[in-house]
């Protein structure tokens, strides 16, 4: 018997979710990406500018995400996460100079908030007791409607952890999206929120063991081969178009379709999607770190939000930064080094650098943007959606791509077997 065949459309983190695990499941997957290469939103490439194989962007994740870790093992790359043993957040406040460290403890019942040296400056263990309405709000509700957005704990971990979990500002961000971050790893102890990086890049920890893994399995990854139309009959999708060729090909197996919201709804009539993006602005700085630096520092009261430090560079990155967009790059650059070099004792000249700016890194994680979110299920008995704007219940991040992914899957692989 000849094998079952199955389509994935985007070639991003969500369709590479999707393709393995159909892969996994004995389909002949073709993976068919518009760009030159596979990874979307969460790539690696060479700068020339800087001469160094670089992200598009920092990416953090963190330890208790169940899907990165399943995704990961998937494909054979568990050991490329690097990350401290134990949770612990090193915060710098740009304007004065000065620096905290949190430290929670391992478990759920959150005693380090006991601890003076432990917990935020200036803060109370009642403070954070208010955090509790970020459990379980009510329904669309904003952050702000949900707990009290403001006093130092807010001010100095839960705002800078909210922006950078949901990209967008984090006081008129969905209640709900927020929640289902915290449920998983503030809520569950120190050892679901161990920070992790890609290492030594996103492609070889993401990207590279997925394309290996659907090779393996008999599979086809079709870089430059953009989806520009999709023809439907008797509730199924008929035909799919693409850019290398002349003649339709024929859906004789499950779609996935894994793609930007805006390219989606272009292809598939009627379908509901969000349409407010939000941006984010990363800067690398060509110089290695001198020894001991931190890895990882949040930073409040300047431009720059995170500093990371990597064997050959130090790149810092900005969340809902639409407010950046226009800004000369160079002066971006500028005003960037200036921050770090200040926090962390550096020469005040500007290495060799490099900007990026993500125009719709994510969508505006809103509760009215969250309500335009798709399921993965369309009307057409063929066809899935995937991707981190599909209603995953997740802010748009790597583990709500992967989730979407491997969703999209078992749909597919389910109703395979009807
Ligand atoms: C700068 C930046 C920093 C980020 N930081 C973090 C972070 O720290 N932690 C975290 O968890 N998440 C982070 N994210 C979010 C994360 O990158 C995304 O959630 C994830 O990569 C989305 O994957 P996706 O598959 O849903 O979408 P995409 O990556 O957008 O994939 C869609 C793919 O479809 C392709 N495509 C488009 N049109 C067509 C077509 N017609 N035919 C075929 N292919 C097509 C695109 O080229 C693309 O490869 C960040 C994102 C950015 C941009």
């Amino acid at each position: 018997m000849s094998p079952r065949r199955a389509y994935v459309i985007g070639a991003g983190l969500s369709g590479l979710a999707a393709a393995v695990r159909l892969a996994e499941a004995g389909f002949e997957v073709e993976v068919s990406e518009a760009a030159a290469q596979a990874g979307g939103r969460c790539r690696s490439y060479a700068d020339a500018q800087l001469g160094l194989t670089i992200d598009n962007g920092n990416h953090l994740v963190l330890s208790g995400n169940q899907a990165v870790q399943r995704y990961l093992a998937l494909i054979g790359a568990s050991d490329r996460l690097v990350g401290p043993d134990h949770a612990r957040f090193v915060f710098a406040d740009v304007r004065t100079g000065e620096r905290w460290t949190i430290r929670p403890n391992e478990g759920p019942l959150p005693w380090w908030v006991l601890s003076p040296s432990r917990r935020v400056p200036g803060s109370s263990a009642g403070d954070y007791l208010g955090l509790a309405g970020l459990l379980y709000p009510g329904e669309g509700l904003r952050v702000n409607q949900a707990i009290a957005a403001k006093g130092v704990v807010w001010e100095r971990l839960m705002a800078p952890f909210l922006l950078a979990a949901l990209n967008t500002d984090p006081e008129t961000g969905s209640a709900a999206l927020a929640a289902a971050v915290v449920r998983e790893t503030l809520a569950k102890g120190g050892r679901a929120y161990r920070p992790r990086i890609a290492h030594p890049t996103l492609a070889a920890a993401f990207v590279d063991p997925a394309a290996a893994f659907i090779a393996s399995h008999g599979g086809r990854l079709r870089l430059g081969r953009r989806l520009r139309r999709l023809t439907f009959e008797q509730g199924k999708v008929a035909t799919l178009a693409f850019s290398d060729q002349d003649e339709p090909a024929v859906a004789d197996g499950p779609v996935v379709l894994a793609l930007p919201p805006w390219v989606a709804q272009e292809l598939v009539p009627d379908l509901s999607a969000p349409d407010e993006f939000r941006a984010i602005v990363n800067g690398h700085f060509k110089l290695a770190p001198p020894p001991g630096l931190e890895p990882m520092v949040g930073l409040i009261g300047g431009t720059v939000e995170w500093i990371f430090a990597f064997p050959d560079r130090i790149s810092v990155t900005v969340s809902g930064a639409d407010r950046l967009l226009d800004d000369d790059r160079q002066a971006l650059a500028e005003r960037m080094w200036a921050e770090v070099a200040k926090i962390h004792g550096l020469p005040a000249e500007l290495p060799p650098w490099q900007v990026l700016k993500e125009r719709r890194a994510t969508f505006a994680a809103t509760p009215e943007q969250a309500r335009k979110r798709p399921p993965a299920r369309t009307a057409w008995r063929n066809l899935l959606l995937a991707g981190d704007w599909t209603d995953t219940g997740l802010p748009a991040t790597i583990e709500g791509a992967l989730r979407s992914g491997f969703k999209a899957a078992e749909l597919a692989l389910a109703q395979d077997s009807v």
